[in-house]
C-alpha cells in the first residue's frame, strides 16, 4: 500500500469510526450472532491474490459489525466499562503509523522517556507515592493480569524455595493464574461477609501458621475495588501484617484506581503510600484510554529487574551498559512492547486532570442516581456500597434463577446490556455506568428496562 493509497483507506476509515460512534445507538448493545455465524460467513481459505481494501471495509460492515458488542454504546453496563475515545484512538494511530517496537531505549528513546513521564504523571494525577527516581517507578503492561504476574515474580524473586500467595475470594482470578504460572500456592484469607473485605486478622494467622511451618508467605493481593462488587480491602491493615512479616504486597486497583484522580475519591489509596510494593491501575477500563493500557508501579525495581533480566548478546547495547537508561523489557514478561504510551499522553492532554476528573464524576454521580432508584424500589434490593460507577442489586422475591432470566431476556433484547455476580447465595445484577457517551436519559431509560422486566417475571409467576 503506498503512502497515498494508504491516504485515501485511512481518510475512509476515520472517517467509518467517526460515523460507527455518531450512530452507535442504532446497533443492539451484545451482538445477537449465534456461535459460528460470524466464522460461517468468512471464506476458509486465504485468498492467493490482494484484494482492494474497499473489499474489506464492506466485510467489516457485513460481516463484522453483527458480531461485534457495542462496548461504547452508552446502555453498555455490562463487567467494568472499557473506554475508548478519541484521542486514545488516535494515539493508537500514531503507536501503529510508527511501527515502533520499544523492547530497550536504544530501539526507540522516545517510547521509553515518553512512557516514564506519563506514567509519573498518572501517578501524580492519582497521588501515589511511585515517582521515577532510579528506585521506584511505573511501566505500561498490557493488563493488570500481566501486572500481577509481574508483582508475583518479584515477589518470588530468584529464590527456589516456593513462596506461598495470599488471596481472598473476592480476588481477581489473575492472581490465582499468575500463582499456577510460577508453581506457587494461594491461599484463600476470608472476607467480611457485609463489606466482602479481606479479614486482616486472618490473614496474619495464616501467615503466622505458614512461617511456623517453615513455608515462604511470598505475597499478598489487596484489591481496591473488587471486580465482582467493588468491595476495598484494608489496605493499611493488610499492609501492617506485611511489613511484619517481611511480605510483598500488591495492590490491584484494576478497575477502582483511576478514581482517585478526583481529590474526594483519594480515600480509597489509604495505606498505598506507606506499605504498598506494587500497585496496578487499568486506565483501559475507566479513564477513556483503549485496550490495551494498564500501569504498573513498584516502590523498588531491583526485586523486578532481578528476577525478569536476561540479557541476550544480541540485545547488549552501549545505552543499556552505561545504566542510564531504562529498558522496559525487564519490567514485564515479553520482550517486544508496544508504543502504548502515545495513547495515555494523547488522553490526558486532550482532557487535562480537569476532563479526567469531570468523566469520573459524571459516572459515579450517575450510578448514585440509578442506585437511588432502586432504593426506592420495593421489588428491589441494593447492595449498599457503590462509591464509584458499579452498583449491585437484586430483584425481591425471584429465585437466582429468576434473576439470571431476566437479566438474559434484558441482554437478548439488545436495549441494554447488563451483567451478574454471586455474594454467598444471592445472585446480584452488575449494573456498571462508566461509558463515556452515557447520560441520566440512558440511566432513567435502563432503570425503566429492568423495572419492566422484573415486572413481567411477576406476572407470569
Ligand atoms: C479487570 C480486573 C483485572 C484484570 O484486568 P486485565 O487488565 O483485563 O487483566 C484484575 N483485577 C481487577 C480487580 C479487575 O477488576
Amino acid at each position: 500500500m503506498s503512502p497515498d493509497e494508504f491516504r485515501r483507506y485511512g481518510k475512509q476509515v476515520v472517517d467509518w469510526i467517526a460515523d460507527y460512534l455518531a450512530g452507535i445507538e442504532s446497533y443492539p448493545v451484545r451482538s445477537q450472532v449465534r456461535p459460528g455465524e460470524v466464522r460461517s460467513m468468512l471464506p476458509a481459505h486465504p485468498p492467493e491474490r490482494g484484494e482492494p481494501y474497499e473489499n474489506v471495509l464492506r466485510d467489516v460492515e457485513r460481516v463484522i459489525l453483527p458480531g461485534v458488542t457495542h462496548w461504547q454504546h452508552p446502555n453498555f453496563f455490562a463487567y467494568f466499562p472499557a473506554n475508548a475515545s478519541g484521542p486514545a484512538i488516535l494515539g493508537d494511530l500514531l503507536s501503529s503509523g510508527l511501527g515502533v517496537q520499544g523492547m530497550v531505549w536504544a530501539t526507540s528513546p522516545a517510547c521509553t522517556e515518553l512512557e516514564t513521564v506519563v506514567v509519573d504523571w498518572l501517578a501524580e494525577l492519582l497521588d501515589l507515592p511511585f515517582r521515577e527516581d532510579g528506585v521506584a517507578g511505573g511501566v505500561i503492561q498490557d493488563s493488570a493480569s500481566s501486572a500481577a504476574l509481574v508483582a508475583v515474580l518479584a515477589a518470588l524473586g530468584k529464590t527456589d524455595r516456593p513462596g506461598r500467595i495470599y488471596v481472598s475470594s473476592q480476588t481477581h482470578s489473575a492472581l490465582e493464574k499468575a500463582a499456577r504460572i510460577v508453581g506457587s500456592e494461594v491461599r484463600v484469607v476470608e472476607v467480611d461477609p457485609e463489606t466482602l473485605a479481606m479479614d486482616s486478622a486472618q490473614l496474619r494467622a495464616l501467615i503466622s501458621e505458614d512461617v511456623a511451618a517453615g513455608v515462604r508467605p511470598a505475597l499478598v493481593c489487596a484489591t481496591i475495588g473488587t471486580t465482582s462488587t467493588t468491595a476495598i480491602d484494608p489496605v493499611r491493615e493488610i499492609g501492617a501484617v506485611c511489613r511484619e512479616y517481611g511480605v510483598w504486597l500488591h495492590v490491584d486497583a484494576a478497575y477502582a484506581g483511576v478514581a482517585a484522580i478526583c481529590p474526594e475519591l483519594r480515600w480509597i489509596n489509604d495505606g498505598v503510600a506507606e506499605y504498598a510494593d506494587s500497585y496496578a491501575t487499568n486506565p483501559h477500563k475507566w479513564l477513556l484510554t483503549n485496550f490495551d493500557c494498564g500501569v504498573l508501579w513498584v516502590r523498588d525495581r531491583r526485586p523486578m529487574i532481578d528476577a525478569l533480566s536476561i540479557l541476550p548478546e544480541f540485545l547488549r547495547n552501549q545505552a543499556s551498559d552505561s545504566g542510564e537508561v531504562i529498558d522496559y523489557r525487564d519490567w514485564q514478561v515479553p520482550l517486544g512492547r508496544r508504543f502504548r504510551a502515545l495513547k495515555l499522553w494523547s488522553v490526558i492532554r486532550w482532557y487535562g486532570a480537569e476532563g479526567l476528573r469531570e468523566h469520573i464524576r459524571t459516572g459515579v454521580s450517575l450510578a448514585q442516581r440509578f442506585a437511588g432508584f432502586v432504593a426506592a424500589d420495593p421489588e428491589f434490593e441494593l447492595w449498599e456500597h457503590h462509591p464509584f460507577g458499579l452498583v449491585c442489586f437484586r430483584p425481591l422475591r425471584t429465585s437466582a434463577a429468576e434473576t439470571l432470566a431476566l437479566m438474559e431476556r434484558v441482554n437478548d433484547s439488545g436495549v441494554l446490556y447488563l451483567s451478574h455476580t454471586k455474594v454467598g447465595d444471592d445472585v446480584l445484577l452488575r449494573m456498571a455506568i462508566g461509558a463515556p457517551m452515557t447520560t441520566a436519559e440512558h440511566v432513567d431509560h435502563a432503570w425503566q428496562v429492568i423495572r419492566d422486566a422484573r415486572g413481567v417475571l411477576g406476572q407470569s409467576r
